[in-house]
């Protein structure tokens, strides 16, 4: 000891060192025990007042100072981890006298960035009477990473119960993947106690191909010094102490401590995360409420299934294994006015009815059908059959399973379906085609008022184009001027003029004429229809208008209103709004609507007809005969005049048939107190019947054929001379 790094205490004897047994055995003790001392003993004593009298260059190298720097100072002074764990164990040691000393572990970091561990004990210093007289500090100093490691991990009170609190695993291993230390949430992810796995290789918590995989990933680390994983996080699979295998998240942290490397490993089981995600790409592909595939999803197993048939060939067996050869069917399923199904019972009930839809296709069509929801109410199915005849059959069985009623959630509803098929044959070679003509059906399906079923034909193609272009087309009619209203008279049984009806006409200017056959469906299709009809309502009550003015103004002008406008359109408001300035021709307008749009929804109908006849507009049901003739929806209907359809008028009187419907319709009519309009007269015979069984009105060529209003206002005024005469 040398004398200048030495002052001497009034306490201690003359070399200032102490005399106390207990302190010399307990100073020997440390003095000998030099095993695995790294930095050589390091010393430092303080008196009482815990001022430091003497700090040897080892003790003083810990605290990256000098010993001048620390002799003669307060503890208290000098600002270091080191000196604060001291002064801790002489503040332990004050509180309990019965113990000579107290252990002081404290980590430290050299100038260099290196970690290490001033580890030892402090011991009281005391005189013959037990009254302290200073202290004496004995430490070694490690860099031994193993030790850091442990002393970190277990002997700091406050990282070892973060690290025990922490929800993931968390590993210390050292460089050659030997478990170090292990958290309490490892322990009981892998289900081993920690005293089975320190000391033990990382690969026991491995199953096979990950163990040996780590093993090799730890040679070329031994070897190379590159470890490829640190600070990459990555799924991988973990066993447990029973054999169960799980997957985990494994990140790993490098820690260089003293001379070596220590890996912290960070382990998280991922099982729920895995089946969350599974969850996610089950719905991502899976429609929720019916759990049949999502669209994407139908194309992308439809193309693999095609792929495979091909690559197998025509002769060569189906990729699902059923009949030998054969073909692909592709079935594409549109319910009709879903939305009133909605409207009328709530979406519980048609959510249900879509369930029961979906079961409905898996059992009438073939197993392993590939099923799929394309919208709320569009549903498609690819099917392997024999041939087309089977297809056919098919798609008639399905209309007719999935137009029964259903019982969906304590009500019964019946849907109406629209089937749009195409079979594979030479002209199809991909998926695309296939699907692409059965939509076409489908469009066709729908074109000619749906709920039926419509095999592809190449005329669709060109239909569909058609209509395409039409509707293009049509958007810009009402501002190119190319529509006009004509009117076709409506005569009496004396063959007097007393009603008419607007018909539209559309001359485009490079088509020609298109008639309102062809394109009323595509306006309605395409929602044209809307403001179509407001132009056909201002433009007929400006021509009323113009024949009041001239007094040549029938007692009815009939407009005809589509469904779609009809149920669905604010009509009654917009009538309201276009008649306000001229409240006399409330009396004078009538309205066309077909049966079947008033059948579709007859409270909404009911409701319309009885707002327009508040209104004094009259309604006639147009085309009757043609749909569903059901007179008892008729009578619940507001309507004062029902139009027999063309069809029947067309062969009275030759046909004993067609002459006892008419005459039924108009008897029944009567009955109800409906007048009768009978459509379509052309001859005199025709007309004569008519008149004969009592029908009140009649239309046709007979009598006009639809006229620009200047020839209708002639008429009118003709036929009116000889009475004002
Ligand atoms: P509809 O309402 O049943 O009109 C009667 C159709 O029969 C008219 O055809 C008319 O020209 C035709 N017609 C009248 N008398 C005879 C006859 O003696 N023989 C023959 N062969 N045909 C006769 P058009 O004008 O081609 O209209 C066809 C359908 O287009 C109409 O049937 C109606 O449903 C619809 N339509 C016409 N204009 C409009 C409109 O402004 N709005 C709406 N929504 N539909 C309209
Ligand atoms: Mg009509
Ligand atoms: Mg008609």
């Amino acid at each position: 000891m040398n004398g200048s790094e030495c002052s001497g205490s009034g306490a201690a004897d003359a070399a200032g060192m102490p005399r106390d047994p207990a302190f010399l055995a307990s100073l020997a003790a440390s003095l000998l025990d030099d095993g695995g001392m790294a930095g050589g003993m390091a010393l430092v004593y303080l008196d009482r007042d815990r001022v430091c009298r003497h700090a040897d260059r080892h003790f003083a190298a810990a605290l990256d100072r000098s010993p001048a720097e620390l002799v003669g100072r307060p503890l208290a002074a000098i600002d270091h981890p080191v000196t604060a764990a001291l002064g801790a164990a002489i503040a332990a040691l004050g509180q309990s006298p019965a113990h000579g000393s107290a252990p002081v572990d404290c980590p430290t970091l050299g100038c260099d960035g290196r970690r290490s561990i001033l580890s030892g004990s402090v011991t009281a210093h005391r005189d013959g009477a037990g009254t302290i007289l200073g202290y004496l500090g004995t430490f070694h100093q490690t860099g031994d990473p193993d030790r850091i490691a442990q002393f970190v991990t277990c002997r700091d009170s406050f990282v070892a119960t973060l690290l025990d609190a922490a929800v993931d695993g968390i590993i210390v291993s050292d460089r050659s993947g030997t478990i170090r230390s292990i958290n309490r949430a490892c322990c009981r992810l892998f289900g081993y106690e920690d005293s089975e796995l320190v000391g033990r290789s990382m690969t026991i918590l491995m199953p096979p191909p990950f163990s040996r995989d780590h093993a090799r990933y730890v040679d070329t680390y031994m070897r190379t010094e590159r470890a490829k994983i640190i600070g990459i996080g990555r799924d991988t699979l973990g066993q447990r102490k029973d054999g169960t295998v799980f997957p985990i998240h494994l990140s790993v942290g490098e820690a260089r401590m003293g001379d070596d490397v220590t890996f912290v490993g960070i382990i998280r089981d991922i099982s729920d995360r895995l089946a969350a995600e599974q969850r996610a790409s089950y719905l991502a592909r899976h429609d929720p409420l019916t759990g049949v595939l999502t669209r994407t999803a139908f194309l992308e197993e439809c193309e693999a299934l095609f792929a495979g048939h091909r690559a197998g060939g025509p002769e060569g067996g189906s990729a699902d294994g059923s009949a030998n050869g054969g073909m692909f069917a592709l079935f594409a399923l549109d319910v009709d006015q879903f939305s009133d199904v909605n409207e009328a019972f709530g979406f519980h009930v048609g959510d249900a009815a879509l369930k029961a839809m979906v079961s409905r296709v898996t059992e009438v069509l073939p197993p392993n059908t590939i099923i799929c929801r394309i919208a709320a109410d569009e549903f498609a199915a690819l099917s392997r059959v024999a041939d087309a005849d089977q297809a056919r059959t098919l798609a008639g069985v399905l209309h007719d399973r999935l137009t029964a009623s259903i019982y969906a959630d304590r009500h019964w509803v019946r849907l109406r379906l629209s089937v749009g098929a195409a079979v594979q044959d030479e002209t199809v070679s991909t998926l695309e085609d296939l699907n692409a003509k059965a939509k076409l059906a489908l469009q066709a399906v729908q074109h000619n008022g749906g709920n039926a079923i419509c095999f592809y034909t190449p005329e669709m193609a060109a239909a569909a184009t058609r209509r395409m272009m039409l509707t293009m087309h049509l958007t810009h009619a009402i501002e190119r001027n190319e529509l006009r209203l004509v009117y076709q008279p409506i005569v009496d049984r004396a063959g007097r003029v007393r009603s008419a009806e607007a018909l539209l006409r559309w001359d485009h200017h490079a088509l020609g004429p298109v008639s309102p056959g062809e394109f009323i469906p595509v306006a309605e299709e395409s929602g044209l229809i809307v403001p179509i009809t407001d132009w056909v309502l201002s433009t007929a009550i400006a021509q009323m208008t113009a024949w009041e003015a001239e007094g040549v103004l029938p007692d009815r002008v009939f407009l005809n209103i589509s469904g779609q406008q009809f149920l669905r359109g604010n009509l009654t408001l917009r009538l309201e709004e276009l008649l306000g300035e001229h409240p006399s021709l409330r009396s004078h307008l009538g309205l066309e609507i077909t049966e079947q749009a008033a059948v579709r929804d007859l409270k909404v109908a009911v409701r319309t007809l009885g707002e327009l006849a508040a209104l004094g507009i009259q309604a006639a049901i147009d085309d009757f005969g043609s749909g569903y003739s059901s007179l008892s929806y008729v009578q619940q209907l507001p309507v004062a005049k029902l139009k027999i359809d063309r069809a029947f008028v067309i062969d009275v009187p030759e046909n004993p048939k067609s002459n006892a419907l008419v005459r039924a319709a108009v008897g029944m009519a009567h009955g109800l107190g409906l007048t009768t309009v009978a459509e379509g007269v052309e001859t005199a015979e025709q007309r004569d019947f008519l008149v004969s069984v009592g029908c009140d009105m009649m239309q046709g060529y007979l009598f006009g054929r639809p006229m620009a209003p200047e020839a209708l206002a002639d008429m009118v005024r003709t036929q009116a001379a000889p009475a004002i005469a």
